[in-house]
């Protein structure tokens, strides 16, 4: 089947009814374009596992503040049709705003306490239009498979909350974070920076990686752990938050990390928001993420 390129839901739906019937397995990964090789990473595991794929490109109004970035916020379709296309995906999405949101548009997804967390402080509402976009996604693709990235650990976590809580019938499947060379995680906004930013913008996962290490040589004090990191977050011009947390819960771990926890970080570099984050595993048969979220 060559990529089909649909733009409204009844499309969708039709396409995907037929491929399901079929008895085809559908996996999704829900985007917002400019796609990169963190991107590829996640449309690569579900071809893997998964008879057809759906990308979606869609830029979500609702989780942008009136202040950020909806309006420069980069897109290339022709690009990303192309990726789309090498990399074996059968269906893209790119629906229009008003196809997504009719007139009246009022009901959405609220994810809690969770949602006012780590970006949450910096992002009101963030949370809940993302909860509420890819919730509507979920119904409109009904994907037996959907791939996160582990970059958006917070969004990782609202989701599959969103999953069990509501009984969306969908798996999800989160991937480990692709970088740059130099550590500096993959993002669309990378396009933002100036050369000069760029070289600044490594010292959060520089922070993080040197925290990483100390951890796996045996450090296991929370305060030490966020010393090594912040060490090295001089360079940015806004730390916004350096925080240790649970997975799960995304609270503030204890003096000491006896159990998976994250270490997540947002700065601003120039006028670009960054954030990454990586997971420190006690042990390390346990180092997947994916195993705790996957209800296979
Ligand atoms: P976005 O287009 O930025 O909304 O991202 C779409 C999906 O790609 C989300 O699940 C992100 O977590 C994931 N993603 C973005 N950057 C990366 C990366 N560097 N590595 C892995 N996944 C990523």
């Amino acid at each position: 089947m060559s990529m089909r390129i649909v733009r409204t839901i009844p499309e969708l739906r039709a396409l995907l009814k037929a491929l399901r019937e079929g008895g085809s397995r559908i996996g999704f990964v829900p985007t917002m374009g400019y796609l990169h090789e963190g991107h590829a990473a996640l449309i690569r595991q579900s071809t893997a596992r998964c008879d057809h794929t759906v990308v979606s490109v869609f830029v979500n109004p609702t989780q942008f503040a009136p202040s950020e970035d909806l309006a420069q916020y980069p897109r290339d379709l022709e690009r990303d049709q192309a990726l789309c296309l090498k990399h074996g995906v059968s269906v893209l999405f790119m629906p229009e705003a008003a196809e997504v949101y009719p007139t009246g548009f009022c009901s959405v997804v609220e994810p809690g306490e969770l949602g006012n967390m780590l970006c949450g402080q910096f992002r009101p509402g963030h949370f809940r239009g993302v909860a509420t976009i890819v919730t509507k996604l979920f119904n409109m693709v009904q994907p037996d498979l959907a791939f996160f990235g582990q970059k958006d650990l917070q969004q990782t976590v609202i989701i599959s909350r969103v999953v069990r809580d509501l009984n969306l019938p969908v798996d999800i499947v989160v991937a480990p974070t692709i970088r740059e060379a130099d550590g500096l995680a993959l993002s669309s906004r990378n396009a933002y920076l100036s050369p000069e930013n760029r070289l600044r913008a490594v010292c959060l996962s520089r922070g993080l990686l040197a925290a990483e290490s100390a951890f796996r040589d045996g450090e296991r004090r929370s305060e030490r752990l966020l010393a090594i990191a912040r060490e090295h977050l001089t360079e940015v011009d806004e730390l916004q938050y350096l925080e240790l947390v649970d997975t799960q819960s995304l609270e503030t771990l204890g003096a000491v990390v006896t159990r998976t926890a994250a270490m997540c970080v947002a700065a601003i570099v120039g006028q670009t928001r960054l954030i990454d984050n990586v997971l420190l595993t006690p042990d390390p048969d346990s180092a997947h993420f994916i195993s705790h979220l996957e209800m296979d």
